[in-house]
């Protein structure tokens, strides 16, 4: 019997594939629409659908975006590009072909990097291959409300441009898998160039794992299995580690090891939790690629190429390393802060700029700020309390005008009836209260709890925090930070 603490006798070797639907209004050969949720086949046309003697003409934009794409990734972006036609069937696939991309890509080589925020486990560089373009395909909706199963096509989608960026099989375990997708997801967002929605299918994702076992004889390679039919990155994250033992359970069975060109297809169930076998992969040859003979090959300058790599801006990572050398933050609140979007990184910078505490403000805006938006819904930009509120009224703490706890009455008051921080503190009757007015409340009570002096006397000091509470119900004003400090000084002089 091993425990799971036990390393296992492999290294999983992970190669993701991804899919991602470019944020452009209209489809990548054609003007139609490629807006989710309309009507089925209510947006297709004769040149996505490949009717004879259609030219497709290559939407701009979906090049642009795919090129901003390869510059934040760090690729070689290709001053020459074709377009090249993969040939199969499939009922959602009209032409006969997809519009792809095969011996050109228009990028390759880069990389991305995936880490922990908490450490778990060490930063790992992932590789890609390549990226290139392509249009989507139809979607085949398998419909068995009626026990019928009947398969109907919705041609909406076919068309659509799609980036597939292909890694190097660097990523080592389902965690780091995860990971990597959703720091891919973030940089993708930040550069809009896609809403990144897997519910709807703009980000799908394949996974190639295999083992690497250590024997008497070396190190061997199980088969190469692809997983498909994964929803969200939780999915990815489970199916791979679903697939690494079952490989070694079958390895140990049937001794059988990887082969050069020969990959197995497995499909994911979210609900059993299980990958089970699908069809086998079909090799390259099998598609007959050839050149696109309607598309001209596709030339940019290295001044363009130049020209968009000065025009990223700030990437995510490097975001997330100014938060932390600026405002003093951890790398996992710089994390969940930059994880959240642009638009909530501004309210946070407005916030911290006016206080001057980075990490107090950075504190309020993950506990008080996003666990309110999420409960309230809306975005921040519409947040009641603005970040010069936020600013001002952490100030006041800073300044110690107000404690936590009537800094979080402030707060919730400017929520509900939308008034200003000061307005909030003088509808609260929130005042500073005297020091000498302090003193006599912390002597009455000490006077009144004598075990509390004599356990503090003992040098137990958290025994004062008894008297907080006490001195809070006769004066809300009474700081508790200054009531346990005091209590203990005078415990000990009186
Ligand atoms: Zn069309
Ligand atoms: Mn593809």
């Amino acid at each position: 019997m091993t425990s799971h603490s036990d390393k296992p006798p492999y290294i999983t070797v992970i190669g993701l594939e991804v899919h991602v639907q470019l944020a452009t209004a209209s489809k990548l050969f054609c003007r139609c629409s490629t807006a989710f949720g309309a009507e089925p086949n209510t947006q297709s046309c004769p040149v996505c659908i490949g009717m004879p003697g259609t030219m497709p003409v290559m939407n701009r934009k979906a090049f642009e975006l795919s090129l901003k794409t390869a510059a934040a990734l760090n690729c070689r972006i290709a001053t020459h590009t074709k377009w090249d036609r993969k040939n199969y069937y499939y009922p959602d696939l009209p032409k006969g072909y997809q519009i792809s991309q095969y011996d050109l890509p228009f990028a390759a080589g880069g990389y991305l990097d995936a880490s922990d925020p908490k450490g778990r486990f060490p930063t790992r560089r992932v590789r890609l291959i390549r990226i290139h373009l392509e249009e989507d395909a139809g979607k085949s909706m398998h419909d068995e409300r009626h026990g019928t199963a009947d398969s109907r096509i919705d041609l909406n989608r076919t068309g659509t441009p799609l980036m597939e960026i292909v890694t190097e099989p660097d990523l080592r375990t389902p965690e780091e898998a995860k990971a990597w997708l959703t720091e891919l997801k973030l940089l993708l967002t930040y550069l809009g160039v896609s809403d990144c929605n897997m519910q709807e299918g703009s980000l799908r994702v394949d996974a190639n794992v295999n083992l690497h076992v250590e024997t008497l004889g070396g190190l061997v390679a199980t088969p190469i299995v692809e997983v498909k039919n994964m929803n969200s990155f939780r999915a990815v994250e489970r199916a791979l580690e679903y697939e690494a033992p079952r490989q070694y359970e079958s390895w140990q069975q049937t001794g059988k090891t990887f082969q050069q060109g020969t990959k197995q297809t497995w499909g994911w169930d979210d609900t059993r939790g299980v990958t089970y076998q699908q069809r086998s992969k079909e090799e390259s040859s099998d598609y007959r690629y050839f050149p696109e003979p309607d598309l001209v090959p596709v030339t940019v300058s290295e001044q363009q190429i130049a020209a968009i790599r000065d025009g990223l801006g700030e990437l995510p990572a490097d975001l997330r390393l100014r938060l932390e050398k600026t405002w003093g933050i951890t790398p996992y609140d710089s994390d969940v802060l930059v994880s959240q979007g642009e638009p909530l990184v501004d309210y946070y910078l407005a916030a911290a700029t006016q206080c001057g505490d980075g990490k107090l403000v950075s504190n309020w805006v993950q506990q008080d700020v996003l666990r309110t938006l999420n409960e309230r819904g809306g975005t921040i930009a519409d947040f009641p309390v603005g970040p010069a509120a936020l600013g001002d009224l952490l100030t006041r703490i800073k300044q110690g005008q107000l404690d936590t706890s009537r800094a979080r009455e402030v707060f919730q008051r400017i929520i509900t009836d939308g008034s200003t921080v000061a307005a909030a503190v003088e509808a609260l009757g929130i005042k500073q209260v005297d020091e000498s007015e302090l003193i006599a409340l912390c002597r009455e009570l000490l006077a009144a709890n004598p075990k509390i002096v004599a356990d503090i006397r003992s040098g137990n000091e958290k025994a004062a925090g008894a008297l907080v509470g006490q001195a809070r119900k006769r004066n809300p004003n009474a700081n508790p930070k200054r009531v346990q400090e005091l209590c203990v000084e005078l415990a000990r002089i009186d």
